[in-house]
C-alpha cells in the first residue's frame, strides 16, 4: 500500500498557494483568467509571481506561513503510515517554498514532496516545474498522475487523498480515493469509487477500520489506466 495526498486545502486549511498570491502580489484577475482557460497553470503562476511586490522574500513568505493552519489529523495520518510501513507521499499543484517550512513545522520535513519549485536567485523570482506532463491531460503545472506511475510498484495498492481539479488525474489512477469537494464531484460524474471526507480524521478512521479487516484492493479500472498511461509515455 502506498498513500498520495495533496497538499492545498487537503493537509492545509484553505488553499495556501493562492493565498499567497493574494498576501504578496494580485489574484485577480488572473485568477479568473486561469479558470477561464486563458492560459495553463505554468503560464498563470509565471504571471502571479510577476505581481509579486518587492516585500515578498523567501524569509518574509516562511514567515508568513507560521500562520497557515493544517488539519491536526495529518500528524495522526502520518504517524499512522509510518507505524504501517506505508509509504506516504505529498504531490501538490503548489510550491516548494510554503509546503517544506509548513512540514518542517509539523516535525514531517523527512516527507517526499512532489511539487513545484520557486525560488529567489540574483535574477529575481524563478519557476521550475520538476513535474510537467505532456502526455497526461490535466489541468497542473506538476502531474499527479506521472508522480504516482514513477514511484508506485505494479503491485502496490495506490491510496489518494484530494480536494481538486489538479487531483483528477492521480485519482483516476489510484486503486481507493478519498475525496472532497471539486474532486469528489468529478469523481461521482465519472464514476470512480471513492469515498468522501471531510476532515483528514474521517480518512484515519476509514484507514484503520478498512485495514484491520478486509484490506484494500487494487481497482480494475484503476489497473488498466495505470496500463495505457505507461503504454503512452
Ligand atoms: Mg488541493
Ligand atoms: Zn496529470
Amino acid at each position: 500500500m502506498r498513500l498520495y495526498i495533496d497538499f492545498d486545502n487537503t493537509i492545509s486549511i484553505g488553499d495556501v498557494g493562492d493565498e499567497l498570491v493574494r498576501t504578496f502580489g494580485s489574484f485577480e484577475p488572473l485568477h479568473t483568467e486561469l479558470h477561464r482557460g486563458d492560459f495553463t497553470v505554468a503560464e498563470y503562476y509565471r504571471r502571479a509571481v510577476a505581481t509579486f511586490r518587492a516585500d515578498a522574500t523567501p524569509e518574509s513568505i516562511r514567515a508568513w506561513t507560521l500562520n497557515v493552519e493544517i488539519d491536526p489529523s495529518f500528524v495522526t495520518l502520518a504517524t499512522w503510515c509510518r507505524n504501517s510501513n506505508i509509504t506516504l507521499t505529498v504531490v501538490s499543484d503548489g510550491f516548494d517554498i510554503y509546503i517544506e517550512p509548513l512540514l518542517q513545522r509539523i516535525g514531517l520535513n523527512e516527507l517526499t514532496v512532489h511539487c513545484n519549485r520557486l525560488e529567489m536567485t540574483e535574477k529575481g523570482w524563478t519557476l521550475q516545474f520538476p513535474g510537467a506532463s505532456e502526455s497526461c491531460s490535466c489541468f497542473c503545472a506538476s502531474c499527479k498522475r506521472n508522480a504516482l506511475l514513477r514511484t508506485a510498484a505494479d503491485e502496490d495498492v495506490i491510496i489518494y487523498i484530494g480536494d481538486g481539479m489538479s487531483d483528477t488525474c492521480a485519482a483516476e489512477h489510484a486503486d481507493v480515493v478519498f475525496a472532497k469537494g471539486t474532486l469528489a464531484a468529478y469523481c461521482t460524474a465519472n464514476g470512480i469509487p471513492h469515498h468522501h471526507f471531510r476532515t483528514l480524521a474521517d480518512v484515519v478512521h476509514v484507514l484503520r477500520s478498512v485495514t484491520q479487516k478486509q484490506g484494500f484492493r487494487q481497482r480494475r479500472q484503476a489497473q488498466l489506466a495505470r496500463k495505457r498511461a505507461f503504454e503512452r509515455e
